[in-house]
């Protein structure tokens, strides 16, 4: 009695261990959202969230809505609203 349920004796010799029960806690994550690709429709380049564009100093990770809006295509300077985001 009164040791509250996270403590008990293990051992024989009476030498408590302290038995810590962790929870997890659901993390939220904003990073966990998948990254996606465009597709020039124009030219079929595409751009991948996670590989970036660091030809033209966009790193690796960034987000489509995160692009300079007047970063074009690389292989036919489409512009922006000429991609789609592929499924
Ligand atoms: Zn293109």
């Amino acid at each position: 009695m009164g040791y509250g349920s996270f403590q008990n004796c293990v051992r024989s010799d009476g030498f408590c261990i302290r038995i810590t029960i962790l929870t997890e806690k659901p993390e939220t994550k904003m990073s966990s959202i998948p990254y996606a690709s465009y597709i020039c429709l124009l030219c079929g380049h595409i751009y991948h969230e996670a590989e970036g564009a660091p030809d033209d100093g966009i790193p690796p990770g960034t987000r489509w809505e995160d692009v300079p809006p007047n970063w074009t295509c690389p292989e036919c300077g489409a512009r922006k609203e000429d991609f789609e985001k592929m499924d």
